[in-house]
């Protein structure tokens, strides 16, 4: 299970402490930074279009986080991959380490964003948690790494990816560096980890019969924001592009069959090991949606002062022509 969220998320959602979310404005605000002049970003409100980009981008990262998180149960449950650790662990570094390979983050630098997306999506769980009053903020027991652990996991893995471009992610709020010089191990692990997966249980001739593999399954939706995302899911071609490659990968012993559907009062994601189906709940897709409304809504910050983001995003923005601050 990728995440359970509390029913009474809407009523959290307003009780958010804008001093925490500093870095999610941050990033959500390099959309919207007018082109520079001598020295000096103006931020601008988004148009339309622009606003319902970062909503979708924002979207997709985290969809396609959470279905690679729940075919890696898939994957621990119909091939014989040995753990040395938690389930939930294991899922969540498949998922962030095939993201990195599938975007090619070592050489594409705007494929860091899709990461960033999802790891500052736990970030804002971890904060929703915090501001909920009384013992049950946190499940210290729940067999998911805590949500604030789950974002320095991501960040640590996508730093060790690529640790020169992500430098400046060191020793920040991001990247404590006391993690971070673990971290260029850890995704070498990772990665050995995956070449071990593949080489072990890749498709191969002798195996294209039966051809079993992911197949995908929408339930008709029944409220209009529901039906908006499902309709960028289609027309992105993400999920049966994932559930395509997943399938040409892996010899599936039997098939798994990747369903959206209806969970009223049930904000999830879950793969369940008797069916061999994963299930995506359009509620949870909802607070993603949620969660990438809240960021668009805050006022734009200068995404060129900062050091780091101006690092990773500066030239798309036009801060290459600025002075260094
Ligand atoms: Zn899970």
């Amino acid at each position: 299970m990728v995440g359970a969220m509390m029913p009474v998320l809407r009523q959290k959602a307003a009780a958010f402490r804008r001093g925490g979310f500093l870095l999610c404005a941050v990033l959500f605000s390099l959309m919207f930074v007018a082109p520079v002049t001598a020295d000096e970003v103006i931020p601008r409100e988004p148009t339309g279009e622009e606003r319902e980009q970062v909503l979708r981008d924002f979207v997709l990262a985290n969809v396609e986080f959470t279905l690679l998180h729940e075919i890696g149960h898939a994957l621990i449950h119909q091939f014989p991959i040995p753990l040395f650790g938690r389930e939930e662990d294991a899922a969540d570094q498949m998922a962030t380490t095939f993201m990195i390979l599938r975007h090619n983050t070592d050489i594409d630098p705007t494929a860091m964003n899709q990461l960033l997306m999802v790891s500052v999506e736990w970030l804002s769980e971890w904060e929703e948690e915090e501001s909920t009053a009384g013992p049950s903020a946190h499940a210290f027991w729940d067999s998911h790494s805590l949500a604030i652990q789950r974002f320095y996991n991501v960040n640590c893995l996508l730093f060790g990816a690529n640790p020169d471009e992500l430098s400046f992610l060191l020793d920040t709020e991001m990247l404590p560096a006391e993690r971070g010089f673990d971290c260029e191990q850890a995704y070498k692990q990772a990665f050995e980890a995956n070449l071990w997966l593949l080489s072990s249980f890749a498709r191969t001739e002798s195996t294209l019969v039966p051809f079993d593999g992911i197949v995908v399954e929408y339930e008709a939706t029944r409220n209009p924001r529901h039906e908006m995302v499902r309709g960028w899911l289609i027309e992105s071609g993400l999920v049966q592009e994932i559930a395509s490659r997943t399938t040409e990968f892996f010899a599936w012993p039997q098939p798994v069959r990747l369903f959206f559907d209806n969970c009223p009062g049930s904000a999830e994601a879950y793969y369940n090991r008797n069916v061999s189906e994963i299930v995506i709940c359009y509620e949870l897709l909802d607070v993603f949606l949620e969660k990438s409304e809240m960021f668009v809504s805050r006022s734009a910050v200068v995404v060129c002062a900062n050091a780091g983001l101006r690092r990773l995003y500066g030239e798309s923005f036009g801060c290459a022509d600025r002075p260094e601050d």
